[in-house]
């Protein structure tokens, strides 16, 4: 039996507890549940926003469609053989849950991507990564149903086009399926990624001498809980821009008014810029504007000091855009999606 409800506010639906109202607004259990929306007629015309955990979403205004909140849940082991086993994962599991529930179990390939807020099925969307770990690197396969006509489909990895924060479904393909479920093959025989950012340090630190799956995952923890808001106490959501990618020789060229720029290579002729320190340079960190503005310890991070609307949000990341423009001739690119 699915519940339509009516002028719904979306608060506790965006980690940036943003005040925006839904005009309808339902949550999805089942695939099936998607199968019965498809029979209700009225509803094929109205506008739709998927929502996962909106943790990675800017509500700048009444939504004035329907709200699809996927809470699709379900952890199946679906193969194993001697050094892997597949797990598909409802769409609506918490994505932190299930590096948890494959920590518990020695399955190895996820933990460095312990902590981020949101939902599995909303994981391909933007190819989740942190500490030199990508979504793509354990992806399977996704099943989706077309929005426009409620079909079956089935992605391989290559047809999801990932990329850096990137796939189809921030391109051409943007909300035109709903995820409802995602495979992963996770290593039964670990494969230890800490040579980035301070795992290496905070593993020291926590006395561990031989890594595990668990070591690493308990030191991102560490590691993102003295780094990042916790959006239960200010609201925010995560990263704001990508961090981005310019050739080596204008690079080499912005070197000569910023010697101390930092860089990271890509491949031959590309270098990855970080985005926060742009933004500070630019005098942006810590700053507010009304109930807006940047983290005081992390300026890559744009955050709602309470009563913020996603207008203001936009205006302040607008504001960013122009002066890091300006000074480093550099277009910032959002990683929210905006709505
Ligand atoms: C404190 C903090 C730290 C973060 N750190 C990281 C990080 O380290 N790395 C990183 O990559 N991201 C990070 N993020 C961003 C965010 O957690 C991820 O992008 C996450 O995958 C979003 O999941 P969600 O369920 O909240 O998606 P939502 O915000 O609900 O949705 C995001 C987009 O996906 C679409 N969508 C959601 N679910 C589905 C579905 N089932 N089917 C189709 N479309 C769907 C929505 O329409 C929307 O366009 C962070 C966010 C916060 C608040």
């Amino acid at each position: 039996m699915l519940t339509i409800q009516s002028n719904i506010s979306l608060k506790p639906y965006n980690t940036f507890g943003i005040d925006a109202l839904s005009r309808y607004f339902i949550e999805i259990n089942a695939e099936e549940d998607l199968q019965t929306l498809y029979q209700l007629a009225e509803l094929q015309r109205l506008d739709k926003l998927i929502l996962g955990g909106g943790s990675n979403i800017v509500l700048t205004q009444d939504f004035g469609g329907l709200t699809i909140k996927i809470s699709i849940k379900g952890i199946e082991q679906i193969r194993e053989d001697n050094a892997h086993v597949w797990l598909k994962v409802g769409a609506g599991e918490s994505w932190h849950g299930l590096v948890l529930h494959c920590v518990e179990r020695g399955y190895g390939g996820i933990e460095n991507l312990a902590l981020i807020p949101g939902t599995v099925g909303a994981a391909p969307i933007q190819n989740i990564g942190a500490y030199g770990v990508e979504l793509k690197d354990t992806f399977q396969e996704l099943c989706a149903v077309e929005v426009a006509t409620g079909q079956k489909l089935v992605f391989s990895k290559t047809d999801c086009q990932f990329g850096y924060r990137d796939s189809i479904f921030k391109q051409h393909a943007k909300e035109r399926y709903f995820i409802t479920s995602v495979t992963l093959r996770l290593n039964k025989t670990p494969v230890f990624r800490t040579e980035y950012g301070d795992i290496q340090k905070t593993l020291e630190q926590m006395g561990v001498k031989e890594p595990s799956i668990r070591a690493i995952s308990e030191a991102v923890i560490k590691i993102r809980r003295s780094k990042l808001p916790d959006p239960a106490e200010l609201g925010n959501a995560g990263s704001f821009f990508k961090n981005p990618e310019i050739l080596k020789i204008d690079h080499a060229a912005l070197q000569t008014d910023y010697p101390e720029m930092p860089s990271y290579p890509i491949d031959t002729t590309t270098v990855k810029i970080p985005a926060g320190w742009l933004i500070e340079q630019c005098g942006w960190k810590g700053k507010r504007l009304g109930n807006v503005g940047v983290h005081a310890r992390q300026a890559l991070v744009l955050v709602n000091y309470g009563g913020g609307t996603g207008l203001e949000i936009r205006q302040l990341s607008e504001k960013i855009q122009q002066s890091v423009q300006a000074r480093f001739g550099i277009k910032l690119q959002p990683e929210v999606n905006f709505v």
